[in-house]
């Protein structure tokens, strides 16, 4: 079967938006109305950890955001480097400070954030020459559908996906958007237009069904294929994932049994796996075994990107680590 993702040869997986540091409270409770302690900065935003994660499983990928010239902004751009990713496009902010968010876990698992990212360099990038360059020689654009609150985001993300499709370049999706939340009417229309032009979505749990605007599992990937996306991979946590093609082909693979440290980053780390495996040529099956593992293994760590892994330490995790059957 052949992949609807275009091969890593023809140029690198491009993410683009937020890039951030993530500092964590060493406590479960409610809030930060308390002085208390914390651990930090970590490397973090979404499409950050997503293309660290790409980089670091061995494919070619590449960054487009801004940082401010602090150290939360080196802290990020380092860690990228490090991770193999291209960071040419992203640029230092002379004025405004990188973008942070704290986060503290309450007892049943929700969250408390303060986010400093609509105001801080996180948001404040757009077209220019290092971003023009990158993306003429683009092979995957993956977009996360939070971006789309991110107006520097949007202007990127519409250019790009034309010039990546026309050199024979693919797209993937994270929808990434909850189930109740409401978009503004232009921005609903864009994230629609944006999943119909989708090779690939990834959405979690009921996302699928709010991106295919469908209720029910089987209806709403046969929707999203009418549409014209090519193949749906479905995260369900720790009950694994599952893979859908249009010509009918479904995988389905369980989860690793691991002991949850800290859930965030899982489905960026997923999403970064399963794209850099498939466009080097795996097959659904291989993909979403390295796909499943990097998410199992990234909640073993505190910190967003912490439990990232590159081939190998997937191969060594995989071999050590049990799965539900
Ligand atoms: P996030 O919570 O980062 O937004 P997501 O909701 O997009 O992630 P999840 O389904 O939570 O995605 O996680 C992606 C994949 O990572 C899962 O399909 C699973 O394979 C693996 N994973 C996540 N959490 C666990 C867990 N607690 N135990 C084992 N595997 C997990
Ligand atoms: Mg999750």
């Amino acid at each position: 079967m052949t992949s609807a993702l275009a091969p890593d040869a023809l140029g690198p997986t491009i993410c683009v938006g937020e890039i951030l540091v993530e500092i964590v409270a060493t406590t479960v409770g409610t809030g930060f109305v308390e002085a208390q302690p914390l651990i930090g900065p970590f490397a973090s935003g979404a499409p950050a950890i997503f293309i660290s994660q790409c980089g670091r499983f061995g494919g070619q990928a590449a960054m487009i955001g801004a940082v401010g010239d602090d150290d939360f902004g080196r802290v990020n751009v380092e860690r990228l480097k490090r991770d193999g990713v291209d960071v040419s496009a992203i640029s230092i902010d002379p004025e405004f400070p990188t973008g942070s968010a704290f986060v503290r876990y309450r007892d049943n698992g929700s969250r408390d954030f303060v986010f400093n990212i609509a105001r801080s360099a996180a948001a404040r990038f757009g077209w220019s020459v290092p971003v023009s360059d990158l993306v003429g020689r683009g092979g995957h654009l993956h977009v996360m559908g939070s971006a789309l609150s991110m107006p520097s985001a949007i202007a990127v993300i519409d250019k790009a996906v034309d010039i990546i499709k026309a050199r024979g370049g693919t797209l993937s999706v994270d929808p990434n958007i909850r189930k109740e939340l409401k978009l503004d009417a232009e921005t609903e229309h864009r994230f629609d237009r944006l999943v119909s032009a989708a090779d690939l979505l990834l959405p979690s749990g009921e996302e699928l069904e709010r991106a295919a605007g469908v209720d029910g599992e089987t209806a709403a990937v046969r929707r999203l294929f009418e549409r014209g996306v090519k193949e749906v991979v479905l995260k369900r946590g720790a009950d694994g994932a599952s893979y859908f093609n249009r010509d009918g082909t479904r995988v389905d693979v369980p989860a690793f049994v691991v002991e949850e440290v800290d859930p965030t980053g899982a489905g960026d780390c997923f999403g970064g796996t399963y794209v850099a495996g498939r466009r080097l040529g795996l097959t659904p099956q291989h993909a979403l075994t390295y796909a499943a593992a990097a998410g199992a293994r990234n909640v073993t760590r505190l910190g967003p990107m912490e439990g990232a892994g590159t081939r190998g330490e997937l191969d060594a995790f995989i071999a050590s680590t049990g799965r539900y059957s």
